[in-house]
């Protein structure tokens, strides 16, 4: 099978860069994870902070099992797939390795294409660049809505309308944006419980 084809089939992937470090956003802020960043974005998000993920031909392609290899090297079972647009590729074959190897898998996505892989933790995050699939609402664990301009609340609503009930909300103040909008945020919490603050904190302890 060439590599073309074994990336359509989600065998192969390009990526972009793996490491161990500590979630530092949403539910699991705080927890190791191992990261597993895919290559390749057409979100196009003008805030992107990782926009030289935007090319997947720039990243070497790897097979499922030398990925899994790698994240194997670590103490930490749980492992958070992310991109670039992860869901661009068929997360199938990758997330049935993790499993078998004994991983914890979480998902972090705008959404944007249809839903693939086997999660045990779906963190959905739409972008008004690019309009998420349907197929995200009825598998999003938590949708964590990052706050740029003020219309980011009512999109932020619109989006929780349409998740299952359960689904965590969580509003978090883009990085550049977070002196604009933090408090603003904290009022919002405040006056809607429903929805909670996250704060990117791995930026504060200076991660990747
Ligand atoms: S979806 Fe993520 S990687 Fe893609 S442009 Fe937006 S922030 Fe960047």
């Amino acid at each position: 099978m060439d590599k073309k084809t074994a990336v359509a089939a989600g065998t192969m992937l390009p990526v972009m860069e793996a490491f161990y470090t500590i979630q530092g956003e949403g539910t699991f802020s705080g927890h190791p994870a191992y990261f597993i960043r895919l290559g390749g974005c057409d979100v196009g998000c003008v805030w992107c902070d990782v926009k030289e993920s935007w090319q997947s031909e720039k990243w070497p392609v790897l097979t499922v099992g030398e990925i899994v290899a790698a994240a194997k090297a670590y103490p930490g079972r749980k492992v958070v797939i992310t991109g670039g647009e992860p869901l661009m590729y068929d997360l199938d074959p990758l997330t049935a390795l993790l499993k078998l190897e004994g991983f914890v898998t979480h998902i972090e996505t705008s959404g944007a294409h249809p839903f693939s892989g086997d999660f045990d933790w779906v963190c959905f995050s739409p972008k008004k660049f690019k309009a998420p699939h349907p197929s995200i609402y009825a598998v999003a664990d938590e949708l964590k809505v990052v706050v740029f301009h003020k219309s980011d609340f009512e999109f932020a609503e619109k989006h929780a309308s349409m998740v299952v009930e359960g689904c965590k909300l969580l509003l978090q103040p883009e990085w550049s944006k977070a002196n604009v909008f933090t408090n603003e945020i904290i009022e919002y919490v405040k006056s809607h419980p429903n929805w909670n603050i996250s704060l990117q904190t791995h930026k504060f302890m200076d991660i990747p």
